[in-house]
């Protein structure tokens, strides 16, 4: 376990100060959180609501949770009270959810778009088009209890960096169009969540303020 805060170590090494590490633990024992969390580590990401949950209940109050992975509408409600970031909105319904419960909390929730940059059907996420439609709609002007940051993506899973590398470009030129056209003086819009264990690299490269890293730093689920 030790061995887990080594490896925090050298990706920080590899990682420009504004890029924000999210230590992915899902599959994770809430000891492996504590290893990095004893060591300063605060901000960590989960994929799966009923996982999630318990670790919030489990574990110090100041940690940052994450929600990276599909979320469901019926699911929102259970982490609207302490979640600090929902990186995978894909869809309108899905956002009114998250404002609507994040107003019964009375709080207001960060979230991403998912976008869809990869070549596999599997891999959710939204459009350019999709997005545009959403920040044009009066339900979006209506939103008290959400604030859009930025967006998500998620690369094929392919050993071939030029591909990756590519649907990383694409990311990038979405993230900026939207800013030029949506959040021209507003710096809020500002995080693109790009690259996992094994191309953040290349993410970083491509623009990358945000890492999302699960095998790297706890090895293999
Ligand atoms: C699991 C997961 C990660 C981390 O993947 P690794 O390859 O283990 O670093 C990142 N993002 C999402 C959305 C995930 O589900």
């Amino acid at each position: 376990m030790l061995q887990v805060n080594e490896n925090r170590q050298k990706i920080i090494k590899t990682i420009p100060p504004h890029v924000e590490l999210v230590a992915v633990s899902k599959n994770k024992t809430d000891d492996d959180i504590l290893e990095l969390y004893k060591h300063g580590h605060r901000v960590f990401g989960e994929s799966k609501v009923q996982e999630l949950v318990p670790k919030y209940e489990n574990l110090p109050g100041d940690i940052k949770w994450h929600m990276v992975g599909h979320l469901q509408r019926n699911k929102v409600k259970y982490i609207a009270p302490f979640i600090d970031m929902i990186e995978s909105v894909d869809s309108l319904k899905l956002l009114k959810e998250i404002d609507k419960e994040a107003g019964k909390n009375n709080r207001t929730i960060k979230c991403l778009f998912q976008i869809h940059i990869a070549e596999e059907e599997s891999k959710f996420g939204m459009s350019f088009d999709d997005v545009c439609q959403i920040f044009d709609g009066d339900d979006y002007k209506n939103m008290n209890n959400v604030s859009v940051v930025g967006l998500m993506g998620m690369a094929t899973f392919t050993d071939d960096e030029n591909q990756v590398r590519k649907e990383f470009k694409t990311l990038k030129s979405i993230f900026d169009k939207l800013k030029e056209k949506y959040f021209k003086s507003d710096d809020d819009f500002s995080e693109i969540s790009m690259g996992m264990s094994n191309d953040y690299i290349i993410g970083i490269e491509e623009g990358s303020t945000m890492v999302r890293i699960g095998t790297a730093l706890f090895g293999e689920r």
